[in-house]
């Protein structure tokens, strides 16, 4: 349930409402606006009655029961764009946010390289994967602390923030202590120990869609994340599993304008990983901006053939260098086309 207050109710009588609500067990979330205030009511509200609490106060103007099982993450509760920054990259709320590395950090050597094209071209944070959740068993599974150490100092080297994913609650607080934003990949979407344990930390937390889950599901499951506290969550369309398998996934334009309709937090897109085709990732990271996406993941390999895990769908670093060149130039049309 919300409550949307008249633009000119006093601060006191806020105070008033939100004391009493609290007293029946309900926790509050308060969203100002310019012009606006909203109360966000979580918990169990099925005992109130709209027009008994519409009624309640001569400042309030309307009351709303939300009909989606999300809450923290609906638009309906905090109207306006969250903008998430890390150390001062921003995302939402018409920044962008461009993220490129290698699918898995191999190599002090290779690292360095990758981070310093990728830096070069305008990325601003870079991936590389230490804990890697691979099909096979037998397949390279990761550097884990080695990787976390060697993407610590890629950082100290060109300044830019890293990301990582993150499989088990246990490395929470290891993997946190090296990176900047912590990745829950698509595997682990559902994974409800985990994303309750990354909600407890301040890091932001890049969350992306489970390879069958629908956008609701991908919501809920960053509800489970914001109510654990952590309000810094970004959502990212990976590509779902579809009858097609000409491409790795299907790229699920739709869910651009869907999420933003349903919930205020930024969406990346990640065309790699929808593509498994190194070919197909421009055009589709072109359609992800076009269509309103707040950014872009995107794997960078230096010696794509060489590769450990995903070789097939890394760009090499000047293509990367074209893809940011041409997306520029969408996102710049999408802001003249908004403003008029
Ligand atoms: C990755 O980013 O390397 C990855 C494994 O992605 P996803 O979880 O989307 O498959
Ligand atoms: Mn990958």
């Amino acid at each position: 349930m919300v409550i949307i207050m008249k633009p000119k109710a006093p601060q006191s009588e806020i105070q008033r409402l939100t004391a009493k609500l609290e007293s029946m067990g309900l926790t509050i979330h308060q969203s100002q606006g310019e012009n606006y205030c909203l109360l966000g009511l979580v918990g169990d509200t099925r005992v109130l009655n709209e027009n008994q609490v519409a009624a309640s106060s001569e400042y309030i103007d309307r009351v709303i029961r939300v009909q989606h099982p999300f809450k923290l993450a609906s638009r309906v509760f905090h109207p306006q764009d969250t903008v998430v920054d890390i150390e001062g990259h921003k995302v939402g709320g018409g920044h962008l946010l461009f993220i490129a590395g290698p699918c898995a950090v191999e190599s002090r050597e290779q690292i360095m390289d990758i981070a310093a094209s990728v830096h070069q071209f305008g990325a601003h944070l870079l991936r590389g994967g230490a804990y890697k959740p691979r099909t096979s068993p037998y397949s390279f599974q990761g550097l884990e602390e080695e990787g976390l150490q060697l993407l610590r100092e890629a950082k100290a080297k060109t300044g830019m923030p890293v990301v990582t994913e993150i499989m088990s609650p246990e490395l929470v607080p290891l993997v946190a202590s090296y990176v900047d934003v912590l990745q829950v990949g698509a595997r682990n979407m559902q994974n409800f120990a985990l994303l309750k344990r990354v909600g407890q930390t301040d890091k932001p937390i890049l969350l992306k869609r489970g390879l069958s889950a629908t956008i609701e599901e991908l919501i809920m499951a960053a509800e489970y994340i914001m109510s654990e506290g952590n309000p810094n969550v970004i959502l990212c369309e990976r590509g779902i599993r579809t009858f097609e398998t000409y491409t790795r996934n299907t790229l699920d334009i739709s869910a651009i304008p869907a999420i933003k309709e349903l919930c205020h937090l930024p969406i990346l897109v990640d065309p790699s990983h929808a593509a498994g085709r190194w070919n197909m990732v421009e055009p589709l990271a072109k359609a992800a901006i076009a269509a309103g996406a707040d950014g872009l993941i995107v794997e960078v390999h230096n010696k794509p053939d060489e590769a450990l895990s995903d070789g097939a769908q890394s760009l090499i670093p000047e293509k990367f260098g074209h893809l940011m060149e041409i997306v520029q130039q969408i996102a710049a049309i999408n802001k003249t086309a908004s403003a008029h």
